[in-house]
Order: structure tokens, then sequence, then C-alpha cells
């Protein structure tokens, strides 16, 4: 297989044996067989069609934020946008960037073009990709409000632009995250807006978060989605979780809305206490908790 890969990525983009816990704000995750980095849309799209045709398993790493791979590894070959598939474009009030830029820096390049619209998301840790597939939001914001088209790929390497309407953008999830599709680039569309003003309501939002989020620990975020009517911190806190522990893994005491690792967890300690959340949560109000997180590999 790797014969055909390398006449089309050069080999120092192919990578071996890389740890998933240097690829993950959680730190934890084995070893990734293969990470192939990607520069290009046709790069990209002779080695997705080749992947699917011999059936080989292959998994989309944004920048890690949402994710927890477990601790033997995961089997397929790791795609991860690079260098010029993580730049950005600014024209007139029209913001595009490709599937790696990092949402922070959409974020700030925004801000520095005197456009508001991503405000919200300047302290979310992922990548625009990633952040459209997730529809990742805060404090009223989400990717929803400001997407206008989503350039993406489809398994036999075919190009296709979805509107805003034909994503499907709900609470935390797209029409991406039920369809195979690759998220090239992002096109979004902003208002003009005070520099000045733009700058100060993201240090605001940052300011909160750092009082509100447990940020000296690595985590994922929360890592529940919030239940309908109800607010998975506040359920977790009142099953009398804050602080409960297995191994590294435990239920943050600043917001019980997030499992972090406080230093030396495994994958599955942070699996288990996620486990025992939702059963705790469940027998106690009856209500489900759905992970936001996703789990790639084996435990
Ligand atoms: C401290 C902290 C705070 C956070 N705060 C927020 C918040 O306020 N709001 C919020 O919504 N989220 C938040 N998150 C979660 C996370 O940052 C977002 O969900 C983010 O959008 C994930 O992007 P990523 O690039 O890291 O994706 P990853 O974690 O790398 O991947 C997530 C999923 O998206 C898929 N994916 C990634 N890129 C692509 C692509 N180009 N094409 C197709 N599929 C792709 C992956 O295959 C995977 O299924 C937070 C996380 C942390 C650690």
């Amino acid at each position: 297989m790797y014969d055909y890969v390398k006449t089309v990525i050069p080999e120092e983009r192919i990578l071996f044996h890389r740890q998933m816990r240097d690829y993950t704000t959680f730190r934890v995750g084995g070893e990734a067989g293969c990470m192939i980095l990607i520069q290009s849309e046709e790069e990209l799209a002779k080695l997705i069609s080749y992947l699917n045709r011999v059936e080989q398993e292959y998994f989309i790493l944004g920048n890690g934020s949402n994710l927890l791979v477990g601790d033997k590894g995961y089997r397929g070959i790791v795609l991860k946008f690079d260098g010029p598939m993580e730049q950005i474009a600014v024209e007139g009030t029209r913001v595009s960037a490709k599937a790696g830029a990092l949402l922070s820096q959409v974020a700030v390049a925004a801000r520095e073009h005197g456009l508001s619209g991503l405000e919200f998301a300047a302290g979310i840790p992922g990548s625009i990709g990633g952040g459209v597939v997730m529809n990742a939001g805060a404090y009223d914001g989400e990717m929803k409000q400001v997407v206008e088209a989503v350039r993406v790929m489809d398994r036999d390497g075919q190009i296709a632009t979805l509107d805003n309407d034909t994503m499907e953008f709900g609470y935390r999830t797209s029409t991406i995250r039920n369809r195979a599709f690759i998220v090239l680039e992002v096109i979004m569309r902003l208002a003009e807006g005070d520099r000045e003003q733009i700058g100060a309501k993201m240090e605001d939002l940052a300011a909160l978060r750092r009082s509100k989020q447990p940020l000296e620990y690595p985590s994922a975020g929360s890592t529940f989605k919030r239940p309908k009517g109800y607010y998975a911190g506040k359920l977790i806190m009142e099953a009398g979780l804050r602080g409960y522990r297995i191994g590294g893994a435990q239920v943050a005491n600043k917001h019980c809305g997030f499992v972090v690792n406080t230093g030396n967890a495994t994958a599955a300690d942070i699996r288990e206490v996620i486990e025992e959340v939702q059963e705790r949560v469940k027998d106690r109000f009856h209500v489900t908790l759905e992970p936001e997180i996703v789990f790639l590999g084996d435990f």
C-alpha cells in the first residue's frame, strides 16, 4: 500500500508510530501506526479514492480537541491537514479558511480586519474543519451563524460545495457527522465592526472561560452534550460526582461538565469516569448524558 501512497505524498510527510497523546488536548492515547500530512486537495483526492478502493480505514484529525483516543492506539491511517491546508484569506466581509486553520487564528484574522461574528470562537481550541463538523459554539455564538458555504470532498475524491442549509447544522452536529465527507474549506460571511470592540469582547469571553473552566488541566472541553431541559454539569454535581476520580481522570472540581486528566490518566480511566457518570445520572435523574467527544481506536 505504501508504495502507492509514496507516489502521492512525499516521504517526509508520511509519519510512522505517532503517539496520539501528542495530538490530542486530553494528552492521552496510544500509537497511530501511520499519520499522513496533507498539503493539498489534489493529494487528498488521490489518497482518499485509493484508501477507499483498497478498503483501508482512516480518520480525519483536526486539532484533537474533541477526541479521546484509546490507550492501545488506532490501527487505521490518521490524515491531518498541514501547511497550505491551514491558510486563511479575507476579502471584504468574506473570510475563507482551509480546514486545518485553527478557529482561534481565524477569529484573530477576522478581528484584525475589523470583522465581527467570530468572537465566540476565539477560545475554542479546535480547527475550523472540526468546528463546522461539530457546529462548535459558545456564549450564544455557533458556526451555523457565520458559515456561508463549506467545500467538502467525498469518498471518491469529488468536491462539492454545501450551503448553510445543506449543512443541516444542529446542536453540536452537522450533516458531516453522518456522511463520509471531509471538510476542505469553510467560507464565512461576517459583519463589519470595530476592531477595538471585537478585541474587547474576545478578552471578556476569554476571562469568562478562565473563571469557569478547568483550563489548567488537559481535557476535551465539555464531555457531554447538554441534555434537553438540563445542564450536564449541574446534573453531575447534584449526583454527588464533583471531583469523582478513577486513576488520573476526574470530574473537574471547577466545572462538573468537564472530565479532566489530572496528569497521569489513561484513556481507559477517562472512559470509565464517563461511563460511571452516565450511569449515576441516569439512575438518579433518568436523564441520558450523550458524550460530545469522539472516541477513536482501541481502549
Ligand atoms: C478547553 C476546551 C474548551 C472547549 N470549548 C468548546 C466550546 O466552547 N464550544 C465547543 O463547541 N467546543 C469546545 N471544545 C471542543 C472542541 O474544541 C470543538 O468541538 C472543536 O470544534 C473540535 O475541533 P478539532 O479540530 O479539535 O476536532 P477533532 O477533535 O480533531 O475531531 C473531532 C471530529 O471532527 C472530525 N473532523 C475534524 N476535522 C475534520 C475535517 N476537516 N473534515 C471532516 N471531519 C473532520 C474528526 O474526524 C472527529 O470526528 C473545547 C475543547 C477544549 C479542550
